[in-house]
């Protein structure tokens, strides 16, 4: 008999068994060892979970901002108490390292901490006297049930850059995490239960395609979050769009650093690997292409190499290990020939991490970093999102060609100057078309309380996550005009 656990669903107030008939395998990619089976819920469960939502919003709506967010004080102290557990079931069922999963947390209570601030950012506006004895005011109300469907590489942060507002502005919300790594949520589940939100006010339904498209076409979902690859953001961004919900959806990247020769070589270098290599590359901010200008092409090649063929890989939860594998098979394979792809089209290849010896982990999906050199900016391996450790190495003569370089790119989610230059720095903040700019930043992840933005592929919508433009997003307004009669006195 198997004593691998099925996941349940959460749904109003309740774990639920899926009548799911079909099941994934939830696999820890640095050991191959299965943890768990997901269901692929039906659509009758998102409709269950959808209808608890909608009567749970009747009431959840009409309690005061200031008692909504005491279930996020409360839940913010769960987070802390089951940090570290929450962080090792990230490494264990999503591969990166340790730290970097209590980094994902860390992010994640942040954006609590912000939500807790609604009964101020949810404040609409006013005048008196627009008129003459007239007033005008624009307040702000809850949507009704809204949805995120996440994707697989912040298993536990992604949900928080819009769950804490959605609940907080008074919305009730479902959460439907990636198959692929199901259990943080089951974790953060049983905190919302220990927390004592009213039944049917935050939902957990696992599931793939089936229990997406229940989402979109369901009257009674409102808003639609999404977070993963372009294709698919495309889809939902359309399918939801069309079935009249607001909807924002944050796609696929390709994100350039650009080294220009006064660059600090030392710190670019060391950020530069952190970031391509970070999350074994599997981050919508990870760098991809380094661009290289002018003389900065020698210390930047040969100090970057160096890094890449030094760095620890391992099993994210070892003491010292750097670098975790890849989420599975498939995604290794799709990686390693996209590397081959990148010598085919004339790329050098100055570090091969491919097929490493990772003693101890054999059946893990390990890629070492792997940086190709003189890769044609117009090549299909400078263009594609890899999501894997992969450096992509290309030189210009000036920061004008960077500029049109980046400006090129299907992708907006990030690109990054390294410079000594303020000058050269704000021409870069200027002009380059991408939503999150770093400068002498590698990874330019947006703090709880600006929005996380995202441009042309990489983002789908108007408004983004986190902060201000979550509670927009999670609000709509309403326009109030009034005049009451000056001979009040008249009444009594
Ligand atoms: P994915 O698009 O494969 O899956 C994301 C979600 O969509 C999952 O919950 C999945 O169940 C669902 N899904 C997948 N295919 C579907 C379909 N055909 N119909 C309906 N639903 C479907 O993405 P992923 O592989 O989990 O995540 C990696 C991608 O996410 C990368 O492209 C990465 O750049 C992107 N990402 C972007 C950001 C950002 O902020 N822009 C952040 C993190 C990840």
């Amino acid at each position: 008999m198997s004593t691998i656990n099925t996941l349940p669903n959460y749904i109003n107030g309740q774990w639920c068994a899926s009548s799911a008939t079909e099941h994934l395998e939830v696999i820890n990619p640095a050991t191959a060892e299965v943890l768990a089976r997901v269901p692929l819920s039906p659509a009758t469960e998102v409709e269950q979970a959808i209808q608890a939502a909608a009567e749970a919003f009747v009431s959840w709506r009409r309690t005061p901002p200031p008692e909504r967010v005491q279930y996020l004080f409360k839940l913010k102290n769960l987070l802390e108490e089951h940090f570290e557990d929450i962080a090792r079931t990230i490494t264990l069922e999503c591969g990166k390292t340790l730290a970097e999963s209590k980094g994902e947390m860390r992010r994640a209570i942040e954006n609590v901490e912000i939500a807790c601030g609604i009964p101020i950012m949810m404040q609409g506006t006013n005048l008196e006297d627009v008129a003459k004895g007239i007033d005008e005011m624009m307040i702000r109300q809850p949507l009704g049930v809204a949805a995120v469907i996440g994707p697989f590489n912040f298993p536990g942060m992604i949900p928080f850059w819009f769950l804490p507002y959605a609940l907080a502005c008074g919305n009730t919300y479902i959460v439907k995490p990636s198959e692929k790594v199901p259990l943080t949520m089951q974790k953060i589940f049983q905190l919302f239960e220990k927390t004592g939100f009213p039944k049917g006010v935050v939902n957990l339904v696992n599931g793939a395609k089936e229990a997406v498209d229940a989402i979109l076409d369901h009257p009674k979902i409102r808003a639609i979050s999404f977070v993963g690859s372009t294709p698919v953001a495309k889809y939902i961004y359309s399918r939801a769009a069309a079935n009249g919900k607001r909807v924002q959806c944050q796609g696929g990247a390709k994100n350039p650093l650009i080294v220009l020769p006064d660059a600090d070589m030392e710190m670019t270098t060391r950020i530069a690997a952190d970031s391509a290599f970070g999350c074994a590359g599997q981050r919508c901010l990870a760098a991809s292409v380094a661009v290289t200008v002018g003389k900065a092409r020698h210390t930047f090649t040969e100090a970057i190499a160096e890094t890449a063929k030094t760095r620890i890989v391992g099993n994210g939860l070892d003491q010292g290990v750097e670098m975790g594998p890849v989420i599975n098979t498939q995604s290794k394979v799709r990686i390693e020939e996209l590397i081959q792809k990148g010598a085919d089209e004339g790329a050098t290849m100055l570090v091969d991490g491919r097929a490493p010896n990772i003693s101890g982990y054999e059946k893990g999906n390990f890629i070492r970093p792997t940086i190709l050199q003189n890769v044609e900016p117009t090549g299909e391996i400078a263009r594609t999102e890899i999501f894997g450790p992969v450096l992509s190495l290309i030189h210009l003569d000036t920061i004008e060609q960077a500029i049109a370089l980046v400006n090129t790119s299907q992708f907006g989610n990030m690109a990054c100057l390294f410079t000594n230059s303020g000058a050269a720095a704000r021409k870069f903040r200027y002009e380059a078309e991408a939503g999150n700019i770093g400068i002498n930043i590698g990874v330019a992840a947006p703090m709880a309380f600006f929005p996380f933005s995202g441009w042309k592929d990489s983002f789908f919508g108007d408004l983004h996550g986190q902060s201000h433009h979550a509670v927009e997003f999670f609000t709509q307004t309403k326009v109030v005009v009034e005049r009451w009669p000056s001979d009040w006195s008249r009444q009594f």
